[in-house]
């Protein structure tokens, strides 16, 4: 069965009506981006850049931060990177960042809010970022986007940076769709970024208001939840009206029977962990996207993450 889900990772995984997803691999370094390569991913499509960082106790240098995620672009060849700027704060600790302790982390100074609140950590970063080569393969993501004020923000000190480095290309730049305001304001963000990737780990997390980490909650904090769906629908619709694709980086693109959903929904690119992209690939090509699409609709007007399962497991004949 592995030899034969190796040779399914070759080549693009089209729909059996020929729509194209793109399968791409989340990873934290370089080794795993070779495992990605290997299993046929078809790009980076998250790179967790504080995990490039760990175990130190200062702020990595400029050029050190350069080095690793040049090494990433590296090990993919010919294909391309999504590599998130720094996503401090909430679940994920960074000890050598002076972050203030917050009474409800999840809800303060994370993400690209980090980054803003420290201009010359943002500055280090997006410094090194726009000196990987090519940058035609780069695409820069940022996480805990809240609205439009964010991605802006960052596009200006990304123009400043570029032409102070004496640069006349830039790389593509993407927003996370991980809070209910980013997906309410999709067509706005969709205005300014060159593509939308849904981290759905937190948008479930902000959407049900249950902590992603909450023991007790667990079993609840299902992606699948028709209200998420919703909400993945409605960025869809918003990224469309600016003619942008969306992805979904969280960890319910890396289940097969979730796939379904997400390509009824519209999502065209899924970024999945390593060892999960041939498995993708392959229930990509069983399925027929016009019938997801139709599914997908009876999929949001159900009342529960358990009833969008049960559908999807009836419906597994109907859309392959
Ligand atoms: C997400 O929130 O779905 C995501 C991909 O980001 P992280 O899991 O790193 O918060
Ligand atoms: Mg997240």
């Amino acid at each position: 069965r592995r030899l034969a889900l190796r040779e399914q990772s070759a080549g693009r995984a089209l729909t059996r009506d020929g729509v194209h997803i793109e399968v791409a691999a989340n990873v934290v370094n370089a080794a795993e981006t070779r495992d990605a390569v290997l299993h046929g991913a078809d790009g980076v499509g998250l790179l967790r850049t504080e995990f490039l960082f760990t175990e130190r106790t200062d702020a990595p240098g400029s050029e050190e931060q350069r080095a690793a995620c040049q090494a990433v672009l590296d090990a993919l060849e010919d294909r391309p990177a999504i590599i998130r700027t720094l996503d401090a704060g909430g679940d994920k600790d960074v000890p050598y960042l002076p972050l203030p302790a917050e009474e409800n982390p999840a809800l303060g100074l994370r993400g690209i809010r980090t980054s803003l609140a420290m201009p010359e950590v943002l500055d280090a970063q997006l410094t090194a970022l726009l000196q990987l080569k090519p940058l035609s393969r780069l695409r820069i993501l940022l996480p805990m986007v809240t609205d439009v004020a964010d991605l802006l923000r960052v596009r200006e000190r990304i123009e400043a940076l570029a032409s102070q480095l004496g640069l006349s290309e830039r790389p593509q730049l993407g927003v996370m769709i991980e809070v209910p305001s980013a997906a309410l304001l999709a067509a706005q963000l969709a205005e300014h970024a060159d593509f939308l990737s849904i981290g759905t780990n937190d948008l479930t997390q902000y959407t049900l208001a249950m902590d992603r980490c909450h023991p007790a909650l667990a079993a609840r904090q299902d992606a699948l939840h028709p209200a998420v769906l919703r909400l993945i629908a409605l960025t869809v619709h918003g990224a469309r009206q600016h003619g942008r694709w969306v992805g979904v980086c969280g960890a319910v693109a890396s289940d097969p029977q979730a796939t379904a959903a997400l390509v009824g929904l519209g999502v065209t690119e899924l970024s999945v962990s390593p060892a999960l992209v041939p498995e993708i690939k392959h229930r990509v090509r069983q399925l027929d996207a016009a019938a997801c699409q139709e599914l997908a609709l009876t999929l949001q007007q159900q009342r529960s993450a358990t009833e969008v399962r049960a559908l999807l497991a009836a419906a597994a004949n109907v859309v392959a």
